[in-house]
């Protein structure tokens, strides 16, 4: 505890206060790395997050525990297999030039998918295996408790929420997170999808510049 903290305290002492709740100090916050490895590892123990037989193994969050914001993305592709990181790949590049493009650095978000193994041949993950990873991608969420919520493509709008909404008509909307109501969601582009049709790449360009402004508002 640092001095200054502690001269506060004696002089709430002295005036008879002696508790304050809802006070942690630092030392007493849990550590979000810690909290997300421990999950790392029960997802890898327990195996339910279907998909994994047959992949290269999971394929879990990764980036800065105290972002503000968390992108969500649908799958991790061959890359990510490899590497055992999500968004490495060609579409992982792209985003990490938009993200620069609006100042912010891969390294200081956090990017994670809804379902944590590369689904045989890159197909769309189905609903039943979207289910089983979601426990964890919640928990991953309540562990980082972020501002925002970036859903890259409809996929992940629909892991993560259940909604099955075509983006070119709904992105840039914000949706509620139902599990916690401090955190928006907010929806866009899949990198992969710009990258197929460049021009998306205006609007992908505006959604990552509301994004920018939405962390400084929220
Ligand atoms: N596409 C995704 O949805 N996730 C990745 O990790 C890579 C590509």
């Amino acid at each position: 505890m640092d001095r200054k903290f502690l001269a506060t305290l004696r002089s709430l002492e002295e005036i008879g206060i002696n508790e304050i709740y809802g006070f942690k100090s630092k030392a007493e916050e849990p550590d979000k790395k810690i909290m997300l490895e421990d999950l790392f590892k029960r997802l890898s123990a327990e195996k339910k997050c279907i998909l994994y037989e047959g992949s290269g193994g999971y394929v879990f969050g990764d980036g800065n525990p105290d972002s503000p914001v968390v992108f969500v993305g649908e799958a991790p592709g061959e890359e990510e297999d490899r590497q055992k990181r999500p968004f490495v790949g060609k579409a992982g590049r792209y985003l990490n030039t938009k993200l620069e493009e609006v100042g912010l650095k891969r390294e200081e978000v956090y990017i994670t998918n809804v379902v944590k193994s590369r689904p045989p041949g890159n197909r769309k993950p189905t609903k039943e295996e979207m289910m089983s990873c979601l426990p964890y991608l919640r928990k991953e969420i309540d562990i980082i408790k972020p501002k925002l919520l970036v859903c890259l493509g409809s996929t992940a709008l629909e892991g993560l929420l259940g909604k099955s909404l075509p983006v070119t008509r709904h992105r840039g909307q914000l949706f509620e997170y139902p599990y916690n109501r401090n955190i928006k969601v907010f929806l866009t582009y899949h990198p992969a999808y710009v990258l197929r049709n460049p021009s998306a790449d205006k609007e992908f360009t505006e959604d990552m510049k509301r994004i920018k402004e939405l962390l400084e508002r929220l």
